[in-house]
């Protein structure tokens, strides 16, 4: 381990729409990705749609979520990073399921793990995904890649002279309503003291820092 590196164990949260980032090279500490769906099928917003039911719409959601797993390890090996899916429902022809043990076996060999199908239950975000997963496998942080540069006062896009939050507390997420993660997600993160960093996934370079514990972006903790 590189003692340079803040954390040893992370996990990345990559949003549906964040997947056409940079990549990361070079990885010292352990990661494993958990992936979002968003970009392809979005449960709630489909829910109630032709007769669609909530449930219905999120396992599509899950296997929209899976499709990018796939795609992601794909392009990760492409560029010579061994990686292994494991999915929060069997679907044992195209990937491991999820095995706590042998995802945290994975990682000690050096292979980056993609949780795909979310938390396997509908109703739920990857997003409270990225926190359960990260809570099991003893990962110190959740690394929220996004689109922002972190999480401000106000819209940056609506307001150019919103400011960019350094640092908050969970309480301050909960309280201002601030739409970093659901509720469901930043509390696991809350209860379980795993902190958060929310960073642009679309500045090159900004996996790297996020991964080495460099600053980057808001970080959320106590
Ligand atoms: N989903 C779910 N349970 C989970 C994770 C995801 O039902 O544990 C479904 C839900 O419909 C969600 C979709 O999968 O809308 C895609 O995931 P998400 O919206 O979290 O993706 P992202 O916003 O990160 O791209």
């Amino acid at each position: 381990d590189n003692p340079s590196y803040k954390w040893r164990r992370v996990l990345l949260k990559v949003s549906g729409e964040a997947l056409a980032g940079d990549h990361t090279q070079n990885i010292d500490p352990k990661v494993a990705i958990v992936v979002g769906g968003g970009n392809i099928f979005r449960g709630s917003s489909w829910a109630g749609c032709s007769g669609l039911d909530r449930s219905s719409a999120d396992y599509i959601g899950m296997l929209a979520t899976v499709m990018n797993a796939m795609f992601l390890q794909a392009t990760m090996e492409s560029i010579g990073i061994p990686t292994r899916v494991q999915t929060a429902f069997r679907m044992s022809e195209v990937a491991e399921p999820y095995i706590r043990r042998r995802a945290v076996r994975h990682l000690e060999k050096g292979r980056v793990v993609i949780f795909a199908a979310g938390t396997g239950n509908p109703f739920f975000t990857t997003d409270t995904a990225a926190a359960l997963r990260c809570a099991e496998i003893n990962a110190e942080v959740v690394l929220k890649a996004t689109n922002v540069d972190g999480v401000y006062d106000d819209d940056p896009r609506r307001n150019p002279n919103a400011r960019l939050h350094d640092t908050l507390t969970y309480h301050e997420v909960t309280s201002k309503d601030l739409s970093v993660m659901d509720m469901t997600a930043i509390t696991l993160c809350q209860e379980n003291n795993i902190p958060v960093v929310v960073f642009n996934l679309t500045k090159a370079g900004n996996i790297a820092k996020a991964i080495k514990g460099e600053s980057v972006g808001t970080l959320i903790g106590g």
